[in-house]
C-alpha cells in the first residue's frame, strides 16, 4: 500500500525500572510505518508490548530510546491531550452515571467547543455507531455491546487522525465479537481515521487489517498483508503463533537466486521457488499449512507416506493426523464434501502430497 505515513515510529525502545533488577524490555528497536487511513493491527501474546507502544503514541509513556512521528513530525515533546491521537480503552472507561449523549460529548466540552458543535457532533456520532435510540439511557442502563459503540463514538467525537484501539473486543461475547469486528471495519472505512488495533486474537487480526505487524518480546518479528502473514510466514513464531501449522526439518540440497531445493525423504526432493539465505547442506525447518497440504490421489507426486493416527471431524473440515514418522504427526485438513463417508481407519497407511508452493521454509 502506499500512501502517507501517519505514524513512525523509529528504533523505539522501551525500557521499564532501567537499573533495578526489575528492569523490563517491553520495546526492542521497533520501527515501523503506519500509513494513513490503514487498519493496522499489532498482534502478539500477553506481553509482548503491544499496549506499551500505543501507550508510546499515545503519549501516555516515553520511550527510552527511539523517536515517534505523526505526519512526519516528532511528537514526543507533546503531551497526550495535544496529540491528534485518541484512545479506546479495554475497559471502554465509560462515566457510569451520566447519558449515553454525555458520554459522547463531554471530551468535547472539556475542550471548550461550543455547545451547539457539541449537540451536532454527538448526534452525528450516535448515528455512526446507531446508538440514537439510547442517547438518554445512563450508561450502566446498557449492554457491554452498546458501552463498545458508546466508548467508540466518545473517542471519535474529537475526529483524531490516529484511533488506538487496545484490545476492544476482549471483554464481548463470540457472537457480539464478530459483530463489532464488521461494525469497526465499517467506522474506520466511513471515517477514514488511521486505526491501530491492539490483539492477541490471530483469527481477528487476519479478518479485520490491511496490515498486521506481529509481535514477540517487544520486537516486531514481521509486519504485512493478512495473506503474507498466513502463507509467508518468517520465522517459527509467527508460523506457530497464527494458524495451525506443520513444521518439518529438511535439508538444503542444492540453491540459486530464485530456489531452493530440499530434500524431506529419502528420496523425495522438491523444488521451492523462494530464494533461501542458508547453505547447501544445511537443515532447515519448513512449514506447512494443513489445509494446503492433501491427501495423495494416484496421480499425485507424494512426498510423505505414512499412517492414520486418528481423524477429527470439526464440522466443515476434517482432520487427519498422521504418523509420517518424523517427531511430531503431521496434520492434514481436508474440507468435507456433501455426503462423503470416508473409509479410512486407523493405522491405514496414507500418502501426503503438498504444492511446492504450500512450503514455507523459514529463516531460523
Ligand atoms: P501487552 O499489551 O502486549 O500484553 P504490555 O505492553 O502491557 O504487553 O507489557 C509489556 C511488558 O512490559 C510486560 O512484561 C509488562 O509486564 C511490562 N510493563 C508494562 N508496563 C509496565 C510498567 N508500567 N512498569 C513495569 N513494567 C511494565
Ligand atoms: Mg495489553
Amino acid at each position: 500500500m502506499a500512501g502517507a505515513i501517519a505514524i513512525d515510529t523509529r528504533a523505539v525502545s522501551k525500557i521499564f525500572g532501567a537499573g533495578t533488577p526489575q528492569e523490563v524490555r517491553a520495546l526492542d528497536d521497533v520501527s515501523v510505518s503506519i500509513f494513513t487511513n490503514e487498519f493496522f493491527t499489532l498482534l502478539g501474546p500477553s506481553g509482548c508490548g503491544k499496549t506499551t507502544l500505543l501507550r508510546l503514541i499515545a503519549g501516555f509513556e516515553h520511550p527510552t530510546a527511539g523517536s515517534i512521528l505523526l505526519e512526519g513530525s516528532e511528537i514526543s515533546a507533546l503531551p497526550p491531550f495535544e496529540r491528534p491521537v485518541n484512545t479506546v480503552f479495554q475497559n471502554y472507561a465509560l462515566f457510569p452515571h451520566m447519558t449515553v449523549a454525555q458520554n459522547i460529548g463531554f471530551g468535547l466540552e472539556m475542550q471548550g467547543r461550543s455547545k451547539s458543535e457539541v449537540a451536532d457532533t454527538v448526534s452525528e456520532m450516535l448515528e455512526l455507531v446507531r446508538m440514537g435510540a439510547l442517547r438518554n439511557r445512563r450508561i450502566d442502563q446498557i449492554s457491554g455491546g452498546q458501552q463498545q459503540r458508546v466508548a467508540l463514538a466518545r473517542a471519535l467525537a474529537p475526529r483524531p487522525k490516529v484511533l488506538l484501539l487496545d484490545e476492544p473486543l476482549s471483554a464481548l461475547d463470540l457472537k457480539l465479537r464478530k459483530e463489532m469486528q464488521v461494525e469497526l471495519k465499517r467506522l474506520q472505512h466511513e471515517t477514514g481515521i488511521t486505526f491501530v488495533f491492539v490483539t492477541h486474537d490471530q483469527e481477528e487480526a487476519l479478518t479485520m487489517s490491511d496490515r498486521v505487524a506481529v509481535m514477540n518480546e517487544g520486537k516486531i518479528l514481521q509486519i504485512g498483508r493478512p495473506e503474507e502473514i498466513y502463507n509467508r510466514p518468517s520465522d517459527r513464531f509467527v508460523a506457530d503463533f497464527i494458524g495451525d501449522t506443520n513444521f518439518v526439518s529438511a535439508q538444503i540440497v542444492s540453491k540459486n537466486d530464485s530456489s531452493v531445493t530440499l530434500r524431506l525423504g529419502d528420496s523425495v526432493t522438491v523444488e521451492v521457488g523462494t530464494p533461501h539465505d542458508s547453505p547447501v547442506g544445511q537443515d532447515v525447518t519448513i512449514a506447512i499449512r494443513p489445509e494446503q497440504a492433501r491427501i495423495a490421489t494416484e496421480t499425485d507426486k507424494v512426498v510423505f507416506r505414512g499412517r492414520l493416527i486418528d481423524r477429527i471431524y470439526i464440522g466443515t473440515d476434517t482432520q487427519y493426523r498422521i504418523d509420517i514418522n518424523r517427531p511430531d504427526p503431521f496434520v492434514v485438513r481436508v474440507q468435507n464434501a456433501a455426503g462423503f463417508i470416508d473409509p479410512l481407519k486407523s493405522s491405514d497407511p496414507i500418502a501426503i502430497a503438498i504444492d511446492p508452493i504450500a512450503i514455507q521454509v523459514l529463516k531460523d
